[in-house]
């Protein structure tokens, strides 16, 4: 239950004095439906009209707020001309200009002889100054409002920033002043203020320097923020250890055949994280980690191996991957390395109705199936484990926490591992999992050669497809990435399909299209066309595809890969869409075409790649050049939707906030003490409610 003392910030902002429907509608759609929500809507610019100026000093463009004396009104001599009103002081002489001035309303304004204090932005017309729709206007004794530092606030069609700073104002008046959270020996080291007064600076701005990410105010409520996400995590996970864990160890009977058929021996990395595994898996506790590593860095490999330890030890693993296409991928490399074992992986995709699906139930429930691998469809009602043990999530950011948790209750104390392909940086991970695990595969398997990647600007696309020609010719296989497409899927399959006909045209049949909107068996007879070796008349050797190739195709003999527009793809995007080249031996090309000009931002991110293909400083460099919570995509990646902290900004914050969140827990894991129970009034007031009932549960 939200604490009563939050009441006031969780009504509604109709609530507030004055204000009707109309404007409470607005509101919600630029901020939200509640007072905090107001609260929340800091200025994102100031108006300083402190600049005293004098017409003599006025300096065109910029903001002034002058004391004038009115000389005389000069209505327009014809329709259509502005009204104007000469106005003077001792060092000069400017006009005031209004459009749509009435002649009375101007005259009460402004009476001729009398002196005014106005603000605006000056300009010179026709070699005199003048001044056009000033700002404010008033008599003298008006100077000390006006010359001030005014908040400007994100807008909407219908409401003003002036209106806006009003509801603030409003706003603030109703917020309480809230028990401190923060350790007082901590904040006092800041010189933070507390809550109330942070926030009521926030929307107070004395000048430009009070907006910067770095000033105290700003930094407190960021770190506010941030605290209360990070204890919610940790909240999440001590709720996780402390459900009992099982002890899994395994004989190595399935593990050595398996290890034996590879035909290499696992990279340093690999080793390294397997022994971090099998730790976990042995340990009392729940197993929560993450696996990390390039498109080839060999995580398959790795989760095989520690799903044979569940196996080994009489129980059931699963591995959870996002699309069908991926899922018979890890199947056929799955069935390939444990078939010396003996051990036949079950599929189970929503692809399988009917008798197959109730096959396929069956023999999940009665424990016959060990390794199961699957989609989403894993997760329905009526698939019952007979004992899972083991749960490997791929591709982890297309699946949210929830199902993480669903998975969990399949089984009894089941250990979780999360595999991803897109590296991210310490910065993102802290805040995405919280103080999660991780093992990381650094370095790639060896044999390797690295991707040639080169960057060419699309007037240029005839040496590409001149390049292209001679590949085929020497027996090679080409992707093909059409354009990422703004207006949605229909223009992105136009834009394929038209690159895709002027490539057969030609290059004839030897050219094949996949695009995510085209039936699942379709994608895998192309996909299986184009990894075709031999003499077959299907055979694909240059596939023009959507990025639906990105989490997909697996064709080891792919050489080259052509970006088009390449400007429009993300960083990380295209790092993993070159890892689908480069993963034989063959000297591999990866050319990504830009259509000029080509923005400050795209451009490092072309360069960057051209210089490194190491995806864990790629994700920093991204980081670095987009600056905000976005590398992977907020809902997708299961980053919190922060209203204040910017992680490339605040990541100093989010690593306190996180060590803090830590001893906090460490010392008070009930939230018992005072200041447990202020950090409970922190956590509903970001509305981690969900975490605080963990807390009652546990
Ligand atoms: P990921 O799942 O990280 O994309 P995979 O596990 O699919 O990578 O491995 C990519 C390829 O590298 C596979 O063909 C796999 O057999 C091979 N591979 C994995 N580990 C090694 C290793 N230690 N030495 C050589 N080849 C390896
Ligand atoms: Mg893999």
């Amino acid at each position: 239950m939200r604490p009563q003392i939050l009441f006031p910030l969780f009504a509604s902002v109709g609530d507030l004095p004055g204000v009707g429907a109309k404007t409470a509608a607005l509101v919600t759609k630029l901020a939200g439906p509640r007072i905090a929500d107001l609260l929340w809507h800091l200025p994102s610019d100031v108006v300083d009209r402190r600049h005293r100026a004098t017409a003599a000093t006025l300096e065109a463009g910029a903001l002034a707020t002058l004391v004038v004396r009115v000389d005389r009104h000069l209505p327009p001599a014809r329709p259509g001309q502005p009204y104007r009103v000469r106005c003077s002081d001792a060092t000069g002489s400017l006009d005031l200009v209004y459009f749509r001035g009435e002649r009375d309303w101007l005259g009460k304004l402004l009476p001729e002889g009398e002196p005014r204090v106005i603000s605006g932005r000056a300009d010179v017309f026709r070699e005199s100054w003048q001044m056009v729709q000033p700002v404010e206007v008033g008599p003298l004794d008006a100077l000390s409002r006006i010359a001030v530092v005014e908040p400007v606030y994100p807008q909407t069609a219908g409401l003003t920033s002036r209106q806006i700073a009003r509801l603030a104002g409003l706003a603030l008046d109703r917020a309480p002043t809230l028990p401190e959270w923060l350790d007082e020996a901590w904040r006092a080291r800041q010189s933070w203020p507390d809550w109330r007064t942070a926030i009521a600076r926030a929307h107070a701005p004395e000048g430009p320097e009070d907006l910067d990410a770095a000033a105290p105010w700003r930094r407190r409520l960021v770190f506010d923020e941030l605290l209360a996400h990070q204890l919610a995590l940790a909240l999440v996970r001590q709720a996780w250890q402390r459900r009992p864990g099982r002890k899994l160890i395994g004989d190595n009977r399935l593990r050595d055949i398996v290890l034996d058929g590879l035909g290499f021996s696992l990279t340093v990395s690999q080793a390294g994280a397997l022994a971090e595994i099998d730790r976990d898996l042995a340990g009392e506790t729940r197993m929560l980690r993450l696996l990390q590593g390039d498109v080839g860095s060999g995580k398959t490999v790795v989760a095989l191996l520690a799903m044979l330890t569940a196996v080994e030890a009489g129980a059931q693993a699963v591995l959870l991957a996002p699309t069908e296409i991926l899922v018979r991928q890890h199947a056929e490399t799955i069935r390939r390395l444990a078939a010396p074992a003996g051990l036949e992986p079950v599929v189970l995709t929503g692809r399988d109705k009917g008798r197959t699906r109730d096959a396929i139930l069956a023999g999940i429930a009665d424990g016959s199936a060990q390794v199961i691998l699957g989609t989403h469809a894993v997760l329905s009602e009526d698939v019952a484990f007979a004992d899972l043990a083991l749960a490997v999530v791929d591709e982890q950011h297309r699946f949210g926490v929830n199902q993480r948790l669903q998975i969990a209750e399949k089984g009894r104390a089941v250990d979780i591992l999360v595999m991803s392909a897109t590296p991210i940086p310490r910065t993102l991970q802290m805040a995405a999992y919280g103080d999660l695990d991780v093992s990381a595969l650094r370095e790639k398997p060896p044999g390797r050669t690295p991707v040639d990647t080169r960057v060419v600007a699309a007037p240029r696309l005839d040496e590409v497809l001149a390049a292209v020609g001679r590949r085929l010719d020497e027996g090679g296989k080409i992707f093909w990435v059409c354009p990422l497409v703004e207006e949605g899927d229909g223009a992105d399959l136009a834009a394929a399909t038209e690159r895709y006909e002027a490539l057969s045209r030609r290059f004839g049949g030897r050219v094949g299209l996949l695009h995510g909107r085209m039936r699942a068996a379709d994608k895998e007879r192309i996909a299986a066309a184009f990894a075709e070796d031999g003499a077959s008349p299907d055979r694909i050797d240059l596939l023009v595809a959507t990025t639906v190739i990105e989490v997909g195709v697996d064709v080891p003999a792919a050489s080259v890969m052509v970006v088009e527009h390449a400007e429009r793809f993300g960083l990380a995007q295209l790092h993993q869409l070159r890892g689908r080249v480069g993963r034989g031996r063959t000297a591999s090309t990866c050319i990504l075409v830009y259509t000029p000009p080509l923005g400050g931002t795209a451009r490092r991110r072309l360069k960057a790649l051209r210089e490194s293909q190491d995806g864990f400083a790629l994700a920093e460099t991204d980081l670095a050049l987009r600056g905000a919570g976005d590398v992977l995509g907020t809902r997708q990646s299961g980053l919190p939707d922060l209203k204040l902290a910017d992680l490339a900004d605040h990541a100093d914050l989010l690593a306190a906030a996180s060590d803090d969140a830590r001893l906090i827990l460490a010392r008070d894991p009930g939230l018992a003490t005072p200041r447990g129970q202020a950090l409970r009034v922190l956590l509903y007031l970001f509305e981690r409610d969900a975490a605080v009932r963990y807390l009652k549960s546990g």
